[in-house]
């Protein structure tokens, strides 16, 4: 085990192993992650799998847009089965105030590129005949939308990393950044202390805890996000139906079982992933209130994760003032899985110091200070 490396990435889930990935993909495998745990044990290893571009804010938008474009690549690039699916994201209007939005949502989305349609609730019965649109006011659709199977795409980085000699180290947990003015001098672990001048923040919810170490202050606060699947029957759900104003969405993955998740309004800050009672039946009734068959279906397993919440239900991504090469990639909300190829590519090219291939100057963490934040609307939970 090397106590000397360019950079450490500290967390083990997609967005940590994945730069890792980009900057092997460069010919550079001088970094070790450090994981407290094991390989998606956090918010990575427990989502929705969800790929959506129809965000209300244009960073939204456009980080989506380019990461949907990586991830028809990657399952060739990985060689590896992502069960990456584009049956569309069929999201539903159940409000005047929706409607609204979801009318200035798809103008932007059109006007950026994105062929997203607004659809009447009997079109959108068309698409999921089994559907209740007896509330439904409108909905919009987006065809490249889809969802993609977490594990193969966190553990498929790690295979190539592991074969290019970049050190993933699970268990070990980072107790803190030492800093010698404002360079990062070591990070001292459970395991021990490594020599680095760069460090990745890719803690998830634990991330502002990790800025915390070197006196950063991030506004991300982790809140708790319950998902459920049911036992699997024949497919016949081609989208992912979405709601925000129920805070629900559901699919059916590759081998015909739902996923699915409902944030509870009344979910305190905090790190809690623990699964309750209050999800099971509330998911269980909406699911049944969406598609009135699922009244018959078995629910399999429930469990929770870690939203990583920003002010804007933006990311922040790059470096801060205050500590130089402390690179931040952290701050996704319900969405940093979708985000995660192009987010994790720039992240590389900002540790090689090139020129990042997008531009993500209104992620950086200084947008909270004074500037006007484009509010994201499109969320759920
Ligand atoms: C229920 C649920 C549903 C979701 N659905 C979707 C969806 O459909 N689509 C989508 O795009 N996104 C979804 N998300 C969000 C998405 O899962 C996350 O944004 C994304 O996985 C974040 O990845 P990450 O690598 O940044 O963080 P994580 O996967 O959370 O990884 C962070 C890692 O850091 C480790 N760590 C923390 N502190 C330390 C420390 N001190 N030392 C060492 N390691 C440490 C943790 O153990 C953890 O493994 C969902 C999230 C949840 C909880």
């Amino acid at each position: 085990m090397t106590d000397k490396a360019g950079a450490v990435i500290i967390g083990g889930g997609v967005n940590g192993l994945g730069t890792a990935y980009h900057l092997a993909k460069k010919g550079y495998t001088d970094v070790v992650i450090l994981e407290k745990s094991y390989i998606c044990s956090g918010a990575s290893g427990r989502n929705g799998g969800g790929i959506r571009q129809q965000w209300s804010s244009s960073e939204n938008i456009k980080l989506a847009m380019e990461s949907t474009k990586m991830f028809e690549e990657l399952s060739d690039e990985l060689e590896e089965d992502l069960e990456f699916i584009q049956g569309g994201y069929l999201v539903l209007a159940f409000t005047d105030d929706e409607l609204e939005q979801f009318k200035e949502n798809v103008a932007l989305q059109r006007k950026m590129g994105l062929d997203t349609e607004y659809v009447s609730p009997e079109e959108a019965k068309e698409m999921v005949p089994q559907l209740n649109i007896s509330k439904v006011k409108a909905a919009t659709f987006n065809q490249s939308d889809g969802t993609v199977y977490p594990f193969p795409v966190v553990h498929g980085y790690a295979r190539v990393l592991r074969e290019t000699g970049v050190e993933i180290r699970e268990h070990t947990e980072v107790l803190d950044i030492e800093t010698s003015g404002d360079e990062i001098a070591s990070v001292r672990t459970s395991d021990g202390k490594i020599k680095t001048d760069t460090v990745v923040n890719a803690a998830g919810g634990w991330s502002s805890d990790i800025a915390d170490m070197v006196g950063v202050e991030l506004p991300n606060k982790p809140y708790r996000h319950e998902i459920m699947v049911t036992e699997p029957f024949a497919r016949f759900l081609e989208p992912m139906i979405i709601s925000f104003h129920h805070g629900i969405y559901f699919s059916q993955s590759k081998h015909g079982n739902i996923v699915g998740g409902i944030g509870n309004p009344d979910e305190k800050e905090g790190i809690n992933q623990r699964s309750s009672l209050w999800f099971m039946r509330t998911m269980a009734k909406t699911l049944v209130d969406f598609i009135p068959q699922f009244r018959s279906v078995n629910m399999l397993r429930q469990w929770a994760g870690l939203y990583d919440t920003t002010p804007d239900a933006q990311p922040i991504i790059g470096p801060v003032p205050e500590v130089r090469r402390f690179y931040q990639l952290n701050g996704f909300s319900g969405h940093g899985f979708m985000v995660s190829p192009v987010v994790d590519k720039v992240t590389a090219e900002l540790i090689l110091g090139e020129t990042p291939s997008m531009d993500i100057d209104r992620l950086s963490v200084e947008r909270f200070e004074g500037m006007d934040l484009e509010q994201e609307y499109s969320v759920v939970g």
